[in-house]
C-alpha cells in the first residue's frame, strides 16, 4: 500500500470541534486512512511524508453554489454569460483552477451554458484538468419572461419537464429553477412560475432522485417552492421571519451567496442598470440573512462565480452573526451535507476523501486564514504545496 502521512501544527477535522495539535493524517489511494493519535502510531506505513510547517491543516472547502464560467472581473459580468461557447469553456476551464488553488475541493455548479459543465465535471474528474470535483446543473430552468442569466428559457408544464429530462439525460447531478429573481420590487417580490410548473420540475428529478435547488430570495414563490419539495433554496435575500421559520418548519437548506449584495468591487461590475438597486437593497439582505442565522435555518455558503472568493463568503457569515467554527462548517461538514457528499468528504475522518487543505493561521480565530491556502490535497494528490508540504 501506498502511505502518505501529513502533518501540520494544527489540525481542524470538520466536525465542530476545537483545532487540536499536532495535525497528523495518514492516507492511501485517496481516502484518509487514520487521524490524529492513531496516524502517528502507524507512521511506519508511509512511503511519503508532506510535512506542512506550521499550518493549519482542514478538510478541503467546498462552494456550494457555483457557475463555472461566470466572471465578475469583467465589466457587465451577467451580459458576459452570452458570449460563445468556446470563451465561456475558456473561462470555466481557468475557473476551475483557481477555485481549487484556493482551496475549494468541491464545487456544486448551479448552471452554466451548452452542458459545458458536464465536459468540466468529466475532465476534473479523470485529471484531465485541474479542478475541484464538480456536482453540476447543467441548463438553469428559467421562467421565458423571468430572471435568471445563467438560465435557458422554458415556459409550460410540458416544455419544462421535457428540459428537465434533458438536463437528466445529459448527466446533471441536481436540478436548478429559477422561481424569482434577485432584487425585490418595491413592493412585493414576484415569482414567475406557477405552482404546476414548479411541482412539474420537483416529479421530473425527485423520481428520478435528483434533489433540486432553487434561486429564490423570498415571497410567495418561496412557499411554493416549499410545498412542491424543492430540496435546497439558493439566496434567500429577503426572508420574512416568517418565511425563515417555514424553511425550519420543512428542514431544508439554504445557500447563502453573501458577496453580491456586499462585495463592492462585484457590484461595481454588475449591468449599470443592476448597481444601485443592489446598493440601496444591502442593508436589508444584511439584516435578513443574519436573522436566518440567528433562527437556526441550516445554511450552507457559495460564491455564485465569485472565483476564490469562499474565503470572503465565509468571513460575511461571520460578520452576519454566525460564528467562526459554524461558518467554516458552511463551507465543509455542511456543504457536504447539501451536496448530498458527507458520507464522502467535508470532514478529516478515517474512512473519507483524502480532501484537505492547508492555511497559514487559525481560521477559527480568525477566518482571514481562508485566504491564505498554501496547500491542497485533493483526494489524495497533492495540488498545491506553497511554503511547505515538502516531500520529505
Ligand atoms: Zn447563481
Amino acid at each position: 500500500m501506498q502511505a502518505t502521512l501529513i502533518r501540520g501544527a494544527r489540525l481542524i477535522d470538520g466536525t465542530g470541534g476545537p483545532a487540536v495539535e499536532p495535525a497528523v493524517l495518514l492516507t492511501a489511494r485517496g481516502v484518509i486512512e487514520a487521524v490524529g493519535e492513531e496516524a502517528a502510531a502507524r507512521a511506519a506505513e508511509a512511503s511519503a511524508v508532506w510535512d506542512c510547517g506550521d499550518q493549519t491543516l482542514m478538510p478541503g472547502m467546498i462552494d456550494c453554489h457555483n457557475h463555472l464560467s461566470l466572471d465578475p472581473t469583467l465589466d457587465n459580468y451577467l451580459h458576459r454569460m452570452n458570449d460563445p461557447l468556446p470563451e465561456l469553456t475558456i473561462r470555466a476551464v481557468n475557473s476551475m483552477k483557481i477555485d481549487l488553488m484556493a482551496g475549494v475541493t468541491t464545487s456544486r455548479c448551479l448552471g452554466d451554458k451548452g452542458f459545458l459543465d458536464i465536459a468540466c465535471r468529466k475532465a476534473s474528474a479523470t485529471g484531465t484538468l485541474l479542478g475541484p470535483r464538480l456536482l453540476v446543473a447543467t441548463r438553469g430552468i428559467r421562467a421565458p419572461h423571468g430572471h435568471g442569466f445563467v438560465g435557458y428559457p422554458f415556459g409550460g408544464v410540458e416544455k419544462i419537464r421535457s428540459a428537465v429530462r434533458e438536463n437528466l439525460q445529459a448527466g446533471a447531478d441536481l436540478i436548478k429553477v429559477y422561481i424569482t429573481g434577485t432584487l425585490r420590487g418595491p413592493r412585493q417580490i414576484l415569482h414567475f412560475y406557477s405552482r404546476e410548473e414548479i411541482q412539474a420540475v420537483v416529479d421530473e428529478a425527485h423520481r428520478v432522485g435528483v434533489p433540486v435547488a432553487t434561486h429564490c430570495i423570498g415571497g410567495p414563490g418561496l412557499r411554493l417552492a416549499l410545498e412542491a419539495g424543492i430540496d435546497v433554496i439558493e439566496h434567500g435575500y429577503f426572508m420574512t421571519d416568517q418565511e425563515i421559520e417555514l424553511v425550519g418548519q420543512y428542514d431544508r437548506w439554504l445557500v447563502m451567496t453573501p458577496s453580491i449584495f456586499f462585495a463592492d468591487a462585484r457590484i461595481r461590475t454588475l449591468p449599470p442598470d443592476l448597481i444601485e438597486g443592489h446598493l440601496r437593497q444591502r442593508e436589508e439582505v444584511g439584516q435578513r440573512l443574519a436573522a436566518a442565522i440567528r433562527a437556526g435555518v441550516h445554511y450552507a455558503v457559495g460564491t455564485d462565480g465569485m472565483h476564490a472568493g469562499l474565503a470572503r463568503e465565509i468571513a460575511y457569515l461571520v460578520e452576519l452573526g454566525a460564528t467562526p467554527a459554524a461558518a467554516l462548517q458552511a463551507a465543509t461538514a455542511d456543504a457536504a451535507k447539501v451536496c448530498g457528499l458527507a458520507d464522502r468528504t467535508g470532514t478529516l475522518q478515517k474512512g473519507k476523501l483524502a480532501d484537505c487543505i492547508g492555511v497559514e493561521g487559525n481560521p477559527l480565530e480568525d477566518p482571514g486564514a481562508l485566504e491564505r491556502v498554501r496547500t491542497v490535497i485533493l483526494q489524495g494528490r497533492l495540488v498545491k504545496a506553497e511554503r511547505g508540504a515538502s516531500q520529505a
